[in-house]
């Protein structure tokens, strides 16, 4: 029996089925392979956004097809009621290779950002400290669209209209650490950040910052959360970003690379703080299923290999080297920043706000990339791309530059 031909759909068919919260580009892509795609007309791109720097192995690399569709062919999913071999592994890898020592699965970076704010709030009411509630986060930072991540995010335009909103929550300006002393008190939570901003324009903590937090933190009582959403699994040339601060949160957050494409997230913490979660005070339907933790288990064996660390740190340079020529060239970049193949490339004042603009050149070269903000473009290509591939994606970018100026 041949299957029914499915029927004809087309962007456009986007606006007449689809919640307006999004406004996708013309083409559509359908099929991928390590760090090319290839859209509905066969047209091929060369990927150097990942979604957004959530393939972080490419697509389709046969390892990863490779666990998906075995656990596939075994069983998708328990009720939390039951364990399983594939998360109970993936969590013993994370707590060797990382200050973790008990893990929390979930789906998305909201969600594993929520569990951790929760468990923030929790741990200190579970000590008799109710009332130490404030949670200092930061400005520019994106933590996700819950009502509690959103709050926590430092541009209020995502949280425009959703009011009224969690209590509790006190932004200061980021790599500021005379005001975070002068905000750090008993009564402080939890201290959140990114240690390296994605969203918010591609901005890496300095070490001084990072180092305040934690002795902050220490000093009143406060937990240090980190999340790595964005930063973590590889994506900065470390397994995760704090390891090349040299500074231990007491909890940590992990979703877009994790599962190479597939929605899986992780919070990671102590023994001790993870004592307070227990069962019935928090809990996922999905988080932790054995299709999901399959292949985030054969993520993490690639993404933390030292191969696949030695090439990130390789890229970078590269991607740095070509990103400084390139805003040479042109007087495009004021600054290039970033760790590993979380690169970004501030526009100079004479391309001010025209971000969008060269993505939109970049996607006519055959060449995906992302933007942060309205003056940043932003870089987040497979950990595993080719020097070739580098060499020519930057072919690529330096024309679509050109076409614009
Ligand atoms: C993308 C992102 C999130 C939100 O993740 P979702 O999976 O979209 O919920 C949270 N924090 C950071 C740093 C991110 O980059």
């Amino acid at each position: 029996m041949t299957a029914a031909p499915k029927q004809a759909v087309s962007r456009e068919t986007f606006n007449t089925v689809m919640v307006p919260n999004y406004n996708p580009m013309a083409i559509i892509p359908d099929r991928g392979e390590g760090s090319r795609l290839w859209d509905t007309d066969g047209k091929e791109y060369l990927d150097f956004a990942s979604g957004i720097a959530v393939s972080g192995v490419g697509h389709c690399h046969p390892k990863v097809v490779g666990a998906l569709t075995a656990q596939a062919n075994k069983v998708w999913h328990l009720s939390n009621l039951f364990t399983n071999e594939p998360a109970l592994r993936l969590a013993e890898k994370f707590c060797a290779a990382t200050f973790a020592e008990r893990v929390f699965f979930a789906n998305s970076g909201a969600e594993a950002n929520e569990a951790a704010l929760k468990l923030a709030r929790k741990y200190h009411s579970s000590k008799g400290r109710a009332d130490k509630v404030e949670i200092i986060a930061f400005e520019q930072a994106f933590h996700g669209r819950t009502l509690f991540t959103v709050t926590a995010g430092g541009q209020p335009k995502y949280a425009e209209g959703f009011g009224p909103l969690p209590g509790g929550f006190t932004h200061l300006p980021f790599n500021d650490i005379a005001a975070l002393e002068a905000q750090v008190s008993d009564n402080t939570c939890a201290v959140f950040l990114e240690p390296l901003q994605g969203e918010g324009g591609v901005r890496p903590a300095t070490p001084e910052f990072i180092q305040a937090c934690r002795e902050l933190c220490d000093k009143h009582g406060a937990l240090l959360v980190l999340d790595e959403v964005q930063t973590g699994n590889g994506r900065t040339g470390e397994l995760f970003a704090y390891q090349h601060y040299g500074v231990t949160p007491d909890i940590l957050t992990t979703a877009k690379g994790m599962g190479g494409g597939f929605p899986i997230s992780a919070m990671l913490t102590t023994a001790d703080i993870a004592e307070c979660f227990v069962p019935g005070t928090h809990g996922s339907t999905y988080g932790g299923n054995p299709l999901g933790a399959a292949v985030a288990e054969a993520v993490f064996e690639i993404v933390a290999s030292p191969a696949t660390l030695a090439n990130v740190n390789a890229r970078s340079s590269q991607l740095r080297e070509g990103l400084l020529a390139i805003g040479e060239k042109y007087g495009v970049f004021s600054d290039v920043r970033g760790l590993g193949l979380l690169l970004g490339a501030e526009l100079s004042a004479d391309f001010n706000e025209r971000a969008r603009d060269i993505l939109v050149a970049c996607v006519g070269e055959g060449l995906l990339v992302l933007v942060a903000g309205l003056s940043v473009l932003r870089f987040a290509p497979s950990l595993l791309i080719s020097e070739a591939e580098m060499a020519q994606g930057l072919a690529q970018l330096d024309s679509a530059i050109a076409s614009i100026c």
